[in-house]
């Protein structure tokens, strides 16, 4: 019976008429209100619109549409089923949920942690894998443990341990980090040490060895020194050498060692002026005497090598010049002495100086052994013109 009349109403809705009443007045102008749905099934409703002045009437859903709500962290999965109608110009619709899913609860796993640059802070991130916008950030507390003192020589080392408690979940996170700790900043402790001289007595080092870890280290020390006994030229002084180290320049006042010795201080050596050059007679010798500045009893004579250049040479109108130069070294210091000497004019020819010449080089090699000078030409020349004006001067 029921179900008659509801294919009735169906038909009623496809030819958009009202459905055939016998109690619903010919000129009467319906007012419908909003309708009321009935759900048969998900896939079966229908309307019950009624009149306000006269009876009611029931449409079948011409439509029901079907979309699936998935579940989320908070909201679980639905089917949501959409029936509506069209009557008189006039939509009707009516929705009903149908949940498949439980919601599917977050997911909360670590993105990172963040320490306070002093490591007495830390914060942990947390993203939900279901949706990674869902970003949190949990305070820690953070508890530090000493693993290794620091020494004067080695590092040492602390925990930091940090965790975070989700006051939502329950759930604890936890890292932690090695943090290397500077070496003690007083560093060594010296209690003892010993003294090292070099032989001359102008350095000397204090050699301090570390309470704690044993380690040797050197310190340079500054000296002072009295002389007890002047050195001269030649003999040793005396002198009381004084060290003093400092262990520790932020406190030198407990910090100060010191030593003492008494030790040799070097001969000062001869302290040679300016020479006194002898020359022999024809100036093919010289000597230098030395006195010394310290003491004008200490001399020293040393033999010069004498070389020659004639600078000028004779013409048949002028004289020539020749400069002897007398060179002596002594302590490795080069002292030398000029004379100048004039030749004679060249005179009526040139082949008797080239005589004398030949004859003198002849002299030279037996009076000076020196033989080597014979092939060049302006050493010859030199020696010969000077031999020239000696035997000149022999002759007067
Ligand atoms: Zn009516
Ligand atoms: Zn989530
Ligand atoms: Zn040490
Ligand atoms: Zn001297």
């Amino acid at each position: 019976m029921k179900k008659n009349r509801i294919l009735a109403v169906v038909a009623a809705t496809l030819l958009c008429m009202p459905a055939a009443s016998t109690t619903f007045a010919e000129d009467h102008q319906h007012t419908w209100d909003q309708g009321v749905w009935t759900w048969r099934s998900n896939t079966s409703a229908y309307v019950t619109l009624t009149c306000t002045e006269d009876g009611a009437k029931q449409l079948s859903a011409g439509k029901i549409t079907v979309s699936q709500q998935p579940a989320t962290c908070t909201e679980p999965g639905k089917t949501i089923y959409t029936a509506s109608t069209l009557f008189d110009g006039k939509t009707y619709t009516d929705s009903r949920e149908v949940v498949t899913s439980q919601a599917t609860g977050h997911n909360w796993k670590v993105s990172g942690w963040t320490w306070s640059d002093d490591n007495s802070q830390a914060t942990v991130t947390v993203t939900c894998q279901n949706n990674t916008s869902e970003v949190r950030t949990l305070n820690a507390e953070v508890r530090s443990d000493v693993v290794e003192e620091p020494t004067c020589v080695d590092e040492g080392k602390t925990t930091y341990t940090a965790t975070a408690k989700d006051p939502e979940t329950g759930k604890s996170y936890v890292t932690f980090k090695n943090v290397t700790t500077p070496i003690n900043p007083d560093g060594h402790a010296f209690e003892t040490g010993t003294w090292k001289w070099n032989e001359d007595h102008s350095k000397a080092q204090y050699i301090a060895t570390c309470l704690l870890c044993g380690k040797e280290v050197p310190f340079d020390a500054t000296l002072t020194q009295t002389v007890t006994k002047e050195p001269t030229c030649t003999e040793e002084g005396e002198a009381n050498f004084k060290a003093t180290a400092i262990l520790d320049a932020a406190d030198p006042e407990d910090t100060t060692v010191q030593d003492e010795t008494t030790g040799a201080i070097k001969a000062l050596g001869h302290d040679w002026q300016q020479p006194t050059f002898t020359w022999n007679a024809d100036k093919t010798k010289a000597t230098a005497t030395f006195v010394c500045a310290r003491d004008k009893s200490h001399t020293k004579v040393v033999d010069a090598v004498v070389t020659s250049k004639v600078t000028k040479e004779p013409t048949a109108s002028t004289t020539g010049e020749k400069v002897l130069t007398a060179t002596v070294t002594l302590d490795g210091k080069t002292y030398s002495e000029n004379q100048t000497l004039s030749l004679d004019k060249a005179a009526k020819s040139s082949s008797v100086s080239n005589k004398q010449a030949t004859k003198a080089t002849r002299v030279d090699t037996v009076d000076t052994g020196i033989n080597t000078l014979t092939g060049v030409y302006a050493s010859v020349a030199a020696i010969s013109a000077g031999l020239f004006v000696t035997l000149r001067k022999s002759k007067k």
